[in-house]
């Protein structure tokens, strides 16, 4: 009999072990789920918990209880593995041997990387990606009554990249619910050029800030968080009076120590079969914690496990593995008083504006506020627990499709957005191809990590206050595109 050890018991890895549980008989594949604790979250809730819609016991449960019958659930720090052996340590001293191996251990906050965030975390700076962030800014945003709340992402790639978008809807509706928002500036602060990555869905939701009066700061890369400020390495400083960070994302450490993590812990991987690059056909890495080339969320750890699914099982059966994982990605995005939008895109697609997942009828609304995009939002939750864990089929297609969406000229998809270079059936190529536009990127963690700030950055001198940089109080930046601007094929996601 093989056996599969399935690294983390969260999303991808609950998923997996019992899609494959049902799939494959325990006479011929023995499954092992390694986790570090017992409690599993729905992180999408960690946003509704500041302003009240969600009690922590609607999103913890324990992890035994989506465990099916059949497979073994070890609690324990993982130390290590050890992939030419075939091993992987446990802190606890154990060692397990396997025949295959899933790496589906995710990504997580780390504010140790950027300089001064720890010392005013649970102060003036607060989180809401972890469980503890998220219930300690519930008594937070209760007692905030003026000033300037800033909601601040550190870098580029974040699990759910829309959701800092989204606690700063909820905020602004929360805040005018309550009668504050007239007393309190909201501003929001992101390293990417607009208030998201791609052409579309940052017009869109940048007009979205706009009609709220939410001020918009691109561009910044986080230099250093003070008490009452955070300071980029272009030598900005917006000053707040409460700070919501999204602190850099990284993978599980012992990734890193394995040899198995690139410079964010990440495990480089095969962008249509999630295979590990470095042990095709032992290891294969689901969920946040690979390097696909598109959004980390719960939605891809779906549509991806289906994929691999289909294909382990014709490998243990000795058949050809055809499935191939397109890169699809499909988010809800709260935003504010009962309303939400939706998000659908892949690697060649980016998001657009439309109607979802049928032409004209919807009935969800892509990039476009409506009651029933909020509505499939909160009904998520469900579907998680009961449909989405259990790892029964849900009627949405793996494979992500163009009908009903408003496809815009220059923003099409391409071959050559496949990373692998196989050329794209499904999407047509772009009608007008426009050169390829600079797109501004972002400092990686390295870069925080080692504080060397751009030649053009004059030092910091030791207690210089500069004059807080005043941000942008008109339109949002990036409000609206110019055509001439609109991203050309290939495109390449990087949230
Ligand atoms: C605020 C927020 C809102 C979100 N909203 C959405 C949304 O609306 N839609 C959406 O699709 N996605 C959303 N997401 C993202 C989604 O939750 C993740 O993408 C998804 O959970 C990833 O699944 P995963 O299995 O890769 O990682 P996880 O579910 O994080 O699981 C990783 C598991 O590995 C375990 N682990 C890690 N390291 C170790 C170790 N060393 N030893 C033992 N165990 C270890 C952890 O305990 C964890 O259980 C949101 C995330 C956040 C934070």
């Amino acid at each position: 009999m093989k056996k599969l050890v399935i690294l983390g018991g969260g999303t991808a890895g609950t998923m997996a072990a019992n899609k494959l549980r049902a799939a494959v008989p325990a006479t011929h594949l023995e499954i092992t789920v390694v986790d570090r604790d017992d409690q599993h979250h729905y992180q999408p809730g960690y946003l509704f918990l500041p302003f009240g819609t969600y009690t922590v016991d609607d999103i913890v449960k324990s992890r035994h209880s989506f465990i099916h019958e059949g497979i073994n659930l070890i609690i324990s720090e993982i130390a290590g593995v050890d992939a030419d052996a075939k091993t992987v340590e446990l802190a606890d001293g154990r060692e397990l041997d396997y025949d295959y191996l899933i790496i589906a251990t995710g990504t997580h906050p780390r504010p140790d990387m950027v300089e001064g965030l720890t010392d005013h975390l649970g102060k003036t700076a607060h989180e809401f990606y972890t469980l503890e962030g998220a219930k300690a800014l519930t008594e937070v945003v209760k007692k905030f009554k003026r000033g300037r709340l800033v909601i601040h992402v550190s870098e580029m790639p974040i699990k759910c990249p829309v959701a800092p978008l989204e606690f700063t809807f909820l905020a602004d509706d929360f805040l005018r619910k309550n009668g504050r928002r007239k007393n309190i500036e909201i501003v929001y602060v992101t390293p990417l050029d607009g208030a998201f990555t791609k052409p579309v869905a940052s017009r869109e939701l940048g007009n979205a800030l706009s009609d709220r009066h939410i001020a918009l700061e691109t561009d910044f890369a986080i230099e250093h968080v003070e008490a009452d400020r955070i300071v980029s390495f272009d030598g900005r400083e917006i000053a707040f009076d409460l700070l919501v960070t999204v602190p850099p994302n990284l993978g599980a450490d012992f990734l890193a120590t394995s040899g198995l993590g690139d410079d964010m812990n990440y495990v480089p991987c095969d962008q249509q079969t999630m295979e590990s690059l470095a042990y095709p056909g032992t290891i294969w890495v689901l969920g946040d914690g690979g390097t696909l080339k598109t959004s980390k969320a719960g939605a891809v750890a779906h549509f991806s496990v289906e994929i691999f699914i289909e294909n382990f099982v014709n490998m243990l059966k000795g058949q050809p593995q055809h499935a191939k994982f397109d890169g699809h990605a499909n988010c809800f995005i709260e935003s504010g008083n009962g309303k939400g939008m939706l998000l659908d895109f892949n690697y060649d697609t980016e998001p657009f504006t439309g109607s979802f997942p049928f032409a004209k009828v919807g009935p969800m609304g892509l990039l476009k506020e409506t009651r029933i995009n909020h509505l499939s939002k909160l009904a998520f939750k469900w579907v998680y627990w009961n449909m989405l864990l259990p790892g029964r089929k849900i009627p949405l297609p793996a494979a992500m499709s163009l009908h009903g969406k408003n496809v815009e000229t220059g923003v099409a998809s391409s071959a050559d957005a496949m990373p692998t270079g196989a050329p794209s059936s499904s999407a047509p190529a772009a009608a007008n191809p426009r050169p390829k536009p600079v797109l501004k990127t972002t400092p990686i963690h390295k870069s925080i990590k080692l504080r060397t700030p751009p030649k053009a950055t004059p030092p910091r001198e030791s207690g210089e206050i500069k004059p807080v940089v005043p941000v942008h109080t008109g339109p949002a930046t990036n409000s609206t595109v110019p055509a001439d601007q609109v991203l050309a094929s290939p495109i390449i996601p990087k949230f």
